[in-house]
């Protein structure tokens, strides 16, 4: 087992796709970290350049104390699991997970011994005379994983493993995943772009856009403390609702408040006049953020931006609403699945009454929960 270290990596592919820049990370012994984001930011790419599957534009890339920069695959002691596992359908499952341990010449006895250690742990006894073809999805993605770490790798290397599973197993494979890692303690990095695996599987998650690191945090950082927009918005199912203000002059009692385009008041957001940040001086142009679920609906009888219901989705537990309002919301992850650009996304609890299309209701946005950002992006994070 070993930690990993990423310094200064660049990745320019030969026809000039600049797909990793600068990007430093490193990963703890023993820690499992995941990078999340949209298709194309850069996520194989950079898990390839840790197997030394490609080579590097620039910076270093060690493994443990050891640079590996020239080194190759099968010199750096990491094992990779694919999207497509592609196990070997005329060998038993004994047979592929002991394979790599064939090829390297390690004694019969020795190798019957670590298949059964690492048979044990991934449930997989019952099938170990089976072929391939035979099982499940589930018991074939955990051939693969067997078969990956049966060697004992240094660090182990997923490239979206489990996109090939139907919802139900996948949730179960991932549970799996996360036990069998802590049990082994092994190094992981795995990729996806799906964020409830990223934030359910990760210790810490590297959430990545057009070859450059966002954010490196716990899950749970991420979403409550995101480091800046595109990170705010990306996380969430809707993401966190953004649009455009300025800063307006402190109130008497000296809180501080924000001027939104279309709203007569000025909309408090909690800071007291006594913090001191340039970016959040009168007239200064920012973003700010405010999660579905913050979002307070309320009659269109009583206090609040008014607004009208454009469209509802219906999710099961709960329901999650578009509305219009005076001021439009700003789309900045350029992600294809922003359901309702320019409208404000609220998410309700079944308790509420079912909200009919075309209703006019009014929203509050409680100051507690407004996040701020500066008009590059940036958390403007507060004491
Ligand atoms: P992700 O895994 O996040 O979807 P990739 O690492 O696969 O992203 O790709 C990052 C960028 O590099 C994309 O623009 C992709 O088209 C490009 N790319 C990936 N592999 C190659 C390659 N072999 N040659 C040229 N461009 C590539």
């Amino acid at each position: 087992m070993a930690s990993i270290t990423l310094e200064g990596i660049d990745k320019i592919y030969p026809d000039g796709t600049h797909a990793v820049r600068d990007l430093d990370l490193a990963v703890a012994d023993g820690e499992l970290v995941v990078l999340l984001g949209p298709s194309g930011c850069g996520k194989s790419t950079l898990l390839r350049l840790i197997a030394g599957l490609e080579p590097l534009s620039s910076g270093t890339v060690h493994i443990g104390n050891r640079c590996v920069n020239g080194e190759p695959p099968d010199r750096r002691d990491v094992a990779m699991v694919f999207q497509n596992y592609a196990l070997y359908g005329h060998m038993t499952v004994r047979g592929n997970i002991g394979f790599p341990l064939r090829m390297r010449g390690v004694a019969r006895d020795e190798r019957r011994k670590r298949v059964a250690e690492i048979s044990a742990m991934l449930e997989l006894d019952d099938v170990l005379d089976a072929r391939p073809g035979t099982l499940s999805g589930g018991q074939q993605q955990r051939v693969a994983m067997g078969r990956a770490l049966v060697r004992h790798p240094a660090a182990f290397l997923l490239d979206e493993p489990l996109s090939n599973l139907d919802a139900r197993l996948r949730t179960h494979v991932r549970e799996e995943l996360r036990r069998i890692q802590r049990q082994l303690g092994v190094t992981t990095v795995h990729v996806t772009h799906d964020q409830v695996e990223a934030l359910s599987l990760g210790d810490r998650v590297a959430v990545m856009r057009d070859g450059r690191l966002q954010q490196y945090a716990p899950g749970q950082e991420l979403y409550e403390r995101p480091a800046n927009t595109f990170v705010a918005a990306f996380l969430g199912h809707p993401g966190m609702n953004l649009f455009e203000a300025a800063m307006a002059a402190p109130s008497g009692d000296g809180s501080m408040a924000v001027s939104v385009p279309g709203l007569a008041d000025p909309l408090p957001v909690g800071i007291d006049g006594t913090v001191r940040d340039e970016r959040l001086t009168a007239g200064a142009a920012i973003f700010v953020g405010i999660r579905p679920e913050d979002v307070e609906l309320v009659g269109n009888d009583q206090a609040g931006v008014p607004g009208t219901i454009e469209a509802v989705e219906e999710l099961g537990s709960e329901r999650v609403i578009h509305v219009a309002l005076p001021f439009a919301t700003v789309d900045l992850t350029r992600s294809a699945d922003s359901t309702a650009p320019g409208l404000l996304a609220a998410r309700l609890d079944r308790q509420h009454r079912a909200p009919q299309l075309g209703a006019r209701v009014a929203i509050r946005l409680p100051k507690g929960a407004l996040r701020l950002f500066d008009r590059q992006g940036r958390a403007i994070d507060l004491p």
